[in-house]
């Protein structure tokens, strides 16, 4: 059966020319993981050697022995919501930006209930940590910039301006005792919470609507590092978005960029993230409908605007295993509003595959660089020692196939003898808590 459907599906030139462009054999995954280490190698030893910025995150030591509010349980209680940033305020002034987050962190802090013993003394400000997920050229532990935008965010008025500034400022103006005592990359908040149970975490890797990896890495290794910390290890922020080498790119890659807000950047998260993998998908159904008549005569009106096939329904349609594909049916007539026979629904189905398949790999492909260059250092996994990669991000929490062939290809490149003492670890949201953490123990008081 399966290999009936992939003759008739594939009989269309635009899905045979894609799924080719967009293999990646083991071989030439190796070669990305090569190119990705050294990338990175060019990255430590100068600021700006290479496509990874591999930034320093000013985080060498990490909270292990930290109470959160309790003497015997270590976090006592955590409370969150989740707020969505209005898209108007992604591409709006700084201050709208911050006085947005700020001004919900008020309405948070009004309906907390602290219990009296935790209250703070006059005069004394609750610190908070910050996990921010951009790129940010960090001037200490509480201070740094904003290299580039991304993710469809162009926030004006913050060339040069420190990130914690901006937060702290607009924290003040709505009346919040609050300071950030420390400002973290979201992976660097993933690594610090998940370290805070498990001891053997050497990486945190979001893969999200966008995605990131930091690890922790020994000073003697990084060369552009001034001096070296007590620790002898510090966190680097590796910004593997950024990497453009030898990547698959196919016409549809290279338009999407075209018309980003960041054109030219982050080639790879463009590949792997949860922003990118509908609107791949969208291009390439677009192109297939209009020279191969994928849905009959007519190309379906929503097919031509810009994100309309979101990155939940490609993977969603990619996993549908009924025998006729229903489930990738119904998505395309509720989404795409198309009527689509087997023969299209089998077409669609290579597409998402193909690009989740791309996708995970890829990420597989930086871990793996990653895992190889903290093995060189430390020899942790030859002298038997379980290695840890805390992992998070709406794509990697909610498509388990993504994460399959992700976690085969990390496996398929790998030294075997390693294998099984990998361990990837889901540890969802505690970037936050691990910001915390981190805030705690650079606390000023
Ligand atoms: C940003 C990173 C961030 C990642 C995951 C990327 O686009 O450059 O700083 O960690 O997304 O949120
Ligand atoms: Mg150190």
């Amino acid at each position: 059966m399966s290999a009936v459907r992939s003759n008739s599906a594939s009989s269309c030139p635009v899905l045979t020319t894609f799924q080719k462009e967009c293999a990646t054999p083991s071989k030439f995954l190796r070669n990305v993981a090569d190119a990705i280490a050294e990338d990175m190698r060019a990255g430590l030893a100068v600021e700006g050697g290479g496509d990874l910025k591999m930034l320093l995150t000013y985080v060498d030591d990490l909270p292990s022995g930290v109470q959160l509010g309790g003497m015997k349980e270590r976090v006592i209680a955590t409370k969150s919501e989740t707020i969505s940033i209005p898209q108007e305020l992604k591409t709006g002034t700084s201050e709208e930006l911050f006085g947005f987050i700020a001004s919900k962190l008020a309405n948070f802090v009004a309906n907390e209930n602290i219990p009296v013993r935790f209250r703070l003394e006059q005069g004394r400000k609750r610190e908070i940590g910050f996990a921010f997920s951009f790129p940010v050229n960090q001037t200490s532990i509480d201070s740094g910039t904003v290299i580039n935008w991304c993710k469809g965010f162009t926030v004006s008025g913050m060339d040069g301006k420190n990130v914690v500034a901006c937060l702290n400022e607009a924290m003040e103006a709505h009346g919040l005792d609050m300071r950030v005592s420390a400002l973290v990359n979201d992976t660097v908040g993933t690594l610090a919470g998940a370290r805070y149970w498990d001891e053997d975490v050497m990486m945190g890797v979001i893969i999200g609507t966008g995605t990131n990896a930091c690890y922790v890495d020994q000073e003697n290794a990084i060369p552009k590092l001034q001096s070296i910390s007590s620790s002898g290890t510090t966190i680097i922020n590796t910004e593997w978005a950024g990497f453009s080498k030898i990547l698959p790119r196919t016409i549809f890659d290279q338009e999407m960029d075209e018309a980003s807000v960041n054109r030219g950047e982050h080639l790879y998260e463009k590949m792997i993230s949860g922003m990118h993998l509908g609107e791949i998908g969208r291009r390439v159904l677009l192109q297939m409908c209009e020279s191969s008549h994928l849905f009959g005569q007519s190309v379906p009106v929503k097919l031509s605007i810009p994100f309309s096939l979101s990155t939940m329904n490609l993977c969603k349609m990619q996993e549908d295993k009924t025998d006729d594909l229903l489930i990738v049916g119904s998505i395309l007539n509720k989404v795409l509003e198309v009527e689509a026979n087997l023969e299209a629904r089998m077409s669609v189905s290579q597409v998402c595959d193909t690009i989740v398949k791309r996708g995970g790999r890829l990420a597989g492909a930086g871990i793996v660089a990653i895992l190889e260059k903290i093995e060189k250092d430390t020899k942790r996994l030859s002298s038997g020692q379980r290695t840890v990669v805390a992992m998070d991000g709406g794509l990697y929490e909610n498509h388990p196939l993504f994460r399959q062939y992700m976690q085969d290809a990390v496996f398929e490149l790998l030294d075997d003898t390693f294998a099984s003492l990998i361990a990837f670890e889901h540890t969802k949201d505690v970037s936050g808590i691990g910001a915390a953490l981190l805030a705690a123990t650079n606390s000023i008081y």
